[in-house]
């Protein structure tokens, strides 16, 4: 089945983001070529802040993140994606957001794991001196 949606690129400086709300299709671009994905999350929402873990109801895995921009302008990155709508951006990775707040979907284990332990304090830190 071919699509007929048109997928104009957002840009932010010089990455470029795809998220259509027809197909589900993401790509990320910087200066005209193809980007990695988790190098395209990082340049748009790695200030993003870890704000709550909480159950999901309609998203893909039990537990959505919710992160918060650190700026207004910041903020306006979210656009670029489709409100309240789950797009897959990379391997076991889910994102929405509600015009407010990045909320991010790991259905990877593994991952989900990893980005969970971003709000609690490393129990590594203990220890004499
Ligand atoms: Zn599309």
């Amino acid at each position: 089945m071919k699509s007929a949606c048109r997928h104009n690129v957002t840009w932010d400086g010089s990455t470029g983001v795809v998220a259509c709300a027809s197909c589900g299709a993401v790509e990320w671009w910087s200066d005209g070529r193809p980007l990695d994905a988790a190098e395209g999350m990082a340049r748009l929402f790695g200030r993003f802040e870890l704000v709550s873990t909480m159950p999901s109801l309609h998203a893909p895995a039990p537990n959505v993140l919710a992160y918060r921009a650190p700026t207004r302008r910041t903020r306006t990155r979210l656009e670029a994606f489709p409100i309240r709508q789950w797009l897959l951006v990379s391997d076991g990775l889910w994102l929405t957001h509600d015009g407010t707040m990045l909320l991010l979907c790991p259905t990877d284990p593994v991952l989900a794991s990893n980005m969970g332990n971003g709000v609690e304090t490393s129990p590594q830190e203990v220890g004499t001196r």
